[in-house]
């Protein structure tokens, strides 16, 4: 795994609609702090607001890139000043192209810093925690002492650079080749 002391501001921050949540959890593998529509009502929604309307403010508010499938939401995200992509494709190695076409300039490298699942920070799992590892049933457990583990300091989620990650790389790499 590579950048690692990457300084967060280096990350884009997005605020993704409804119909991208498998890009939402790629752009988190990226390390872009990336929310969700879906986990927005837990976070800033007010009750009876419309959820376009709170995606919008959210996006202004937060200073975040409104990605949406949603043409209408992405005009009404532009007539307030939004910075904000219409994503027009279904496949997600060609909606990060997409980004990439409209200058959106996302790191193209996985790296260990965000949770793909709840958008928290993740760290590194020290010598001497490796009880939490054992807690969890999906964790190899032989390989504890042996591979880098990592946590996610918000829902607990544990990571490790096993096939996982190696797909993702190549996936990527077949990305930036049409580049
Ligand atoms: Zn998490």
């Amino acid at each position: 795994m590579v950048n690692i002391e990457k300084e967060e501001e280096e990350y884009l921050r997005f605020v993704t609609d409804r119909m991208l949540g498998k890009l939402s959890t790629w752009l988190r593998i990226l390390g872009h702090d990336t929310v969700y529509a879906a986990d927005l009502k837990t976070i800033d929604l007010a009750e009876d607001e419309d959820e376009d309307k709170a995606i919008v403010s959210f996006a202004e508010q937060k200073a975040r890139i409104l990605l949406t499938r949603d043409k209408n939401l992405a005009l009404s995200a532009r007539k307030k000043g939004i910075q904000c992509v219409q994503i027009k494709t279904d496949e997600v190695m060609e909606q990060l192209n997409e980004l990439l076409c409209h200058h959106i300039n996302i790191n193209l490298e996985p790296v260990p810093v965000r949770c793909s699942e709840c958008n928290g920070k993740i760290r590194k799992v020290e010598e001497g925690e490796e009880d939490i590892l054992k807690e969890k049933s999906y964790v190899p457990t032989s390989m504890i002492g042996k591979w880098h583990f990592w946590v996610c300091e918000h829902c607990g989620r544990i990571y490790w650079e096993g096939s996982h990650w190696r797909n993702m790389r190549e996936k990527l790499d077949q990305l930036k080749e049409v580049l």
